[in-house]
C-alpha cells in the first residue's frame, strides 16, 4: 500500500513538473533552462529532465545559443506550436466550420459544410464529412478533436445532452468519434468555448472572472468564477435565454412564453423589424428591403446608423431587457467583466449605453462596482471563436495547459 501511494506521489509530481515547464514554455518563450528553473522555482536538475522529456516529444525545441559575455552561453528553449495539431468544429451555426488549429490556437486552414436544416443522424452526417476532410488536409499528429456545439453539454464525459435544433438527446458525441477516429476528443458548450478562447488568447487573457453572452437565433451565457468555468448540475448552466421576462410575452421554442429569446434574440429582433417595417413603407427599414431582400441583422443595424426613429424603439427596449437580465446575473456572479458577442452588437454604443444604464440601474453590486460590459475581442468571427476555445480544452485535458 506505501508503495503504490509513494509511486502516486512520484507520478503526480512528474505530472505537476512537467505541465509547470510546459506552460512556462509556453507563456515566455523563448527562454533558458537556468530561465525556467527561476521562473518555477524547479531545481536545475529536474528542469533539465522535464525539459529533456518535452524535446523528445517534440513539444518544444532549441532555438541555439545566446551570446554571452562570460561562460557557455545558454540554449534557448520555445514551443514547437506546430508540433501536433488539433481538429476543432463549430456546430453551432447553419453552416458547420471546421478548422485545422496548432497549439498556440492559431487556425492554419477553415473548411465548411452547410447543415441544410437536417438534424438527428443527417446532421451527425455533415460532422464526420466535415472530420474526414480534416484528417485529409493534414499531415502533422493530432492532439486530439475539439467540438463547440451548442445546447446543454456534460464536458466531462463530451455527451450532449440537449440540442433541441439538431435532434440531438444524450449524444455520446465523444465516445463515438473517439472510435471512429482514434482520437481524444472533448465536446464543450458553444458559448463556454467563446469565454475560453478569449480567456486563453485574447485581451483578457487568463482573467479569473468573467461571463460571455452570446446573442444569435438563441442567448446563452458562459461564466467563469475563480478561475472556474461553471458547468452546473448537468441541467445547464446561463441559460438566460429561457428567463421569462414578459409575463404573457410571445411563445418561446421552450414552450414558455416571454423569455428573453422572445425579445432580444437575433430571431425576434427580425421578427420585430418585419412588423415595423409593413407598418412604416416610409421607413429606412423597409426602403433598404425594396428588393425583396429578408430583412436580417444587417438590414436592422444599417437603418439603426442612418437614424430610422422605427428602429429607435426597438434597440431601447433591447438593452432595456439585456441590461435587465445582466443585472440579476451580476447579482448572483459579481463578475467585473460581460463581454456580448453576435451581429446585435453592431448596433454599438446606444445599444451599449442602454444595457449599462439598466444594468447599473437595477443592480446594487454594478452601482458599487461597475462591470465593464463590452464586445469579445479576439474576432468578430464567433465560428473562429468557437473553434478556437475547443481546441483550448483540448490543450488543457491532453497537455495540462492552462489547468
Ligand atoms: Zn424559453
Amino acid at each position: 500500500m506505501l508503495v503504490t501511494t509513494a509511486k502516486a506521489t512520484h507520478a503526480q509530481t512528474r505530472r505537476h513538473n512537467n505541465r509547470l515547464v510546459l506552460q512556462t514554455v509556453y507563456d515566455q518563450s523563448p527562454l533558458s533552462r537556468a530561465d525556467i528553473a527561476r521562473a518555477t522555482d524547479l531545481t536545475a536538475t529536474t528542469v533539465s529532465t522535464v525539459v529533456g522529456e518535452l524535446l523528445e516529444e517534440g513539444l518544444v525545441q532549441e532555438l541555439g545559443a545566446v551570446s554571452t559575455e562570460r561562460g557557455k552561453p545558454p540554449t534557448l528553449i520555445s514551443l514547437n506550436k506546430d508540433a501536433r495539431h488539433i481538429l476543432a468544429l463549430d456546430l453551432s451555426r447553419k453552416v458547420f466550420q471546421g478548422s485545422i488549429l496548432n497549439l498556440r490556437g492559431e487556425i492554419l486552414h477553415r473548411q465548411y459544410s452547410p447543415l441544410q436544416n437536417k438534424n438527428g443522424k443527417d446532421a451527425l452526417a455533415v460532422v464526420h464529412k466535415l472530420l474526414r476532410d480534416l484528417c485529409q488536409a493534414t499531415t502533422t499528429p493530432l492532439l486530439g478533436i475539439g467540438i463547440g456545439a451548442p445546447g446543454i453539454i456534460d464536458p466531462n464525459n463530451s455527451v450532449i445532452r440537449q440540442a433541441a435544433n439538431l435532434g440531438w438527446y444524450n449524444l455520446e458525441l465523444g465516445e463515438l468519434l473517439t472510435q471512429e477516429y482514434g482520437h481524444n476528443v472533448q465536446v464543450v458548450n458553444d458559448t463556454q468555448a467563446i469565454l475560453l478562447a478569449e480567456n486563453l488568447f485574447g485581451t483578457y487573457k487568463n482573467s479569473s472572472d468573467m461571463v460571455v453572452i452570446r446573442i444569435g437565433n438563441g442567448i446563452g451565457a458562459a461564466i467563469m468564477c475563480n478561475g472556474q468555468l461553471l458547468h452546473g448540475n448537468g441541467s445547464g448552466v446561463g441559460e438566460i435565454g429561457h428567463v421569462v421576462v414578459v409575463d404573457g410575452g410571445e411563445r418561446c421554442t421552450c414552450g414558455n412564453d416571454g423569455c428573453l429569446e422572445t425579445i432580444a434574440s437575433s430571431r425576434a429582433v427580425i421578427q420585430q423589424a418585419k412588423a415595423l417595417a409593413a407598418l412604416h413603407p416610409g421607413s429606412a427599414l423597409n426602403q433598404l428591403t425594396q428588393d425583396g431582400d429578408p430583412i436580417t441583422i444587417e438590414t436592422v443595424v444599417e437603418a439603426f446608423r442612418l437614424g430610422d426613429p422605427v428602429v429607435e424603439p426597438l434597440v431601447t427596449r433591447l438593452g432595456y431587457h439585456l441590461g435587465n437580465s445582466i443585472a440579476h446575473l451580476v447579482s448572483v456572479v459579481g463578475t467585473p467583466r460581460i463581454l456580448l458577442c453576435g451581429g446585435l452588437t453592431e448596433l454599438g454604443k446606444p445599444l451599449f449605453d442602454t444595457i449599462r444604464f439598466e444594468t447599473r440601474r437595477r443592480c446594487l453590486t454594478a452601482r458599487l462596482t461597475e462591470p465593464e460590459i463590452g464586445i469579445v475581442t479576439l474576432t468578430t468571427n464567433l465560428s473562429d471563436l468557437v473553434v478556437m476555445g475547443a481546441a483550448a480544452t483540448l490543450l488543457t485535458n491532453e497537455l495540462g495547459l492552462f489547468w
